[in-house]
Order: structure tokens, then C-alpha cells, then sequence
């Protein structure tokens, strides 16, 4: 079970399976991770929040969030998103 470093690679991973209808069970056998930890890290992500029209866009794909305090991956619909729905309704980022 793998418990290393997410690459953008096994995010794009994540997402294409998840696209596809796969249960995080078989997503987790796929990325040789537990079902928990595919779990919080699509959760982290945003991944499960986006509606199945968002998630069927051809741009979809994780980007960086431009948090000015700590960028992270996001999943983001479009290139022109690039700040995630919970930075955009944090205090921290309309400060900014
Ligand atoms: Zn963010």
C-alpha cells in the first residue's frame, strides 16, 4: 500500500477513474492506495463536490490554486478556474 507523495499523475488518475463511474474501492485498487486515503484526498480535492456536468468538461483536470497563503492541488473545471470553491469562499482569500 502506497502512503508516498501524491504525483499530478495519480490525481489525473483519480479523476479519470472517477469519471468513469469507478467506486473509490476500485480507484484505490488501481492507485495501490487504501480506500481511505482515496477517500480524503479526492475530498480534499474538491473531487467529490463537482456536479457530473462540471466533471464530463474536457478541461477538467487538477490545477494549483492560486491561495496566496498555501497553493494546492485542486480539481479544476477550466483552466480559467483556478482558485477552488473553499479558498474562494474563505475570508483569508477575499483579503487578499
Ligand atoms: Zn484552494
Amino acid at each position: 500500500m502506497r502512503e508516498d507523495f501524491w504525483s499530478k499523475a495519480d490525481y489525473d488518475l483519480l479523476i479519470r477513474l472517477y469519471r468513469e463511474g469507478m467506486t473509490t474501492a476500485d480507484i484505490a485498487r488501481e492507485l495501490g492506495r487504501s480506500p481511505a486515503a482515496v477517500a480524503t484526498k479526492g475530498s480534499r480535492i474538491g473531487l467529490y463536490a463537482l456536479t457530473r456536468e462540471e466533471l464530463s468538461g474536457p478541461r477538467v483536470s487538477v490545477r494549483d490554486c492560486i491561495n496566496p497563503v498555501g497553493p494546492h492541488p485542486f480539481v479544476s473545471p477550466g483552466i480559467h478556474n483556478r482558485t477552488c470553491t473553499e479558498c474562494k469562499r474563505s475570508a483569508i482569500f477575499q483579503a487578499a
